[in-house]
């Protein structure tokens, strides 16, 4: 398993990503203008929408995530992985030496391959395990395929969800509010709940919560309230799982530019300034988190359960 990343790595070709090459050199790099910094072009996709269809292409650090092995020997399942988030945390893993597969709805099979085509350049065989997640008998057998698949499941990232902005409680509908729940609280608890029966002590689940989970962005209402169960599911389920040697912990990101905000997490007109009103006055990148799912997931960090971790370029928030 190589521990490093080919400088020419194909696709998602942003150009904001040659910035962040630079990190390579050790060179001291400002937070603030590290990524990209200037606002965005407004844009609209279908849901769930493609990342490499986006304006700029988000930064998952394909060409500049740098693994030491930190995670060699893991088994690693990332839902959500084939964009955003969870596909800075599958590249980070995979590049820390994990095997790692990844859960998308089937509509994402373009971001997925391309992904998988990237970490073929380092040599890795990402396992890709499509379906829909707001299906209980699937959320199973996807716990279960990917421990075949994989040999063993220690590393349990669950990270997709589901984001439509509106701006009155009006506005959503019962299949909304409905659907928002089962992508993003009852998978949780779905998969979870499966893991647990069979992962090893020293395990570990990660959980993506939000800053939405301590303050509700009003036009967000079903789904900051589901990002607040996950943050007390997260910190619940830890003490559960303390007794079996599994620690529980989240990821609470502010704004990232990632599919979920242009596939309707944003009411209109909001792209443009999407995370300019954060204090470092950017939106964030996907790859500025991968190092906190590496942190979590590894085994150096054993007294760390039942936390929340935030990334949200200083909003003050988690
Ligand atoms: P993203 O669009 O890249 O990822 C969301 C993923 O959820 C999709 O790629 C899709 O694979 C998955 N998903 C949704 N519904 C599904 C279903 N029914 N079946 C299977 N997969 C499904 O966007 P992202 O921003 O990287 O989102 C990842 C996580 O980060 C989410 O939980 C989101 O709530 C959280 N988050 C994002 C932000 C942000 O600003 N982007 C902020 C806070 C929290
Ligand atoms: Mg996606």
């Amino acid at each position: 398993m190589p521990d490093t990343m080919t400088d020419d790595a194909p696709l998602t070709t942003s150009k904001d990503q040659s910035r962040a090459v630079d990190e390579a050199t050790d060179a001291l790099i400002d937070p603030q203008n590290k990524y990209h910094s200037e606002g965005f072009a407004e844009q609209k996709q279908e849901w769930p929408g493609l990342q490499r269809d986006m304006e700029p292409v988000p930064d998952c650090g394909e060409r500049t995530y740098r693994g030491t092995g930190r995670l060699k020997g893991r088994h690693a399942l990332v839902t959500g992985g084939d964009s955003g988030i969870g596909r800075a945390a599958a590249i980070a893993f995979a590049r820390e030496g994990a095997k790692v597969a990844i859960n998308y709805h089937p509509k994402e099979q373009p971001d997925a391959e391309d992904l998988k085509a990237v970490l073929a350049e380092d040599g890795t065989d990402l396992v890709l395990l499509p379906g829909d997640l707001t299906d209980e008998q699937f959320c199973l057998s996807l716990v279960d395929d990917a421990r075949e698949q994989l040999g063993g499941l220690d590393l349990l990232v669950i990270n997709a969800g589901y984001q439509q902005a509106r701006k009155s409680i009006a506005e959503i509908t019962h299949e909304q509010f409905d659907r928002t729940m089962k992508t993003n609280i009852y998978a949780m608890f779905w998969m979870s709940k499966r893991a647990a029966e069979f992962m090893p002590p020293g395990s570990a689940i990660i959980n993506t919560a939000s800053v939405n989970s301590f303050n509700p962005v009003e036009d967000l209402l079903d789904y900051a309230t589901t990002k607040g169960a996950i943050e007390i599911f997260t910190k619940g389920l830890a003490k559960q799982l303390a007794a079996k040697g599994i620690r529980v912990n989240a990821v609470a990101p502010g704004p990232v530019w990632t599919p979920l905000q242009i596939s309707g997490g944003q009411l209109e007109g909001k792209i443009e300034k999407f995370g300019q009103d954060t204090p470092l006055g950017r939106a964030g990148q996907p790859v500025e988190l991968a190092g906190l799912y590496v942190t979590l997931a590894e085994q150096t960090n054993s007294f760390t359960t039942g936390s929340v971790f935030g990334a949200n370029g200083g909003t003050g928030v988690s």
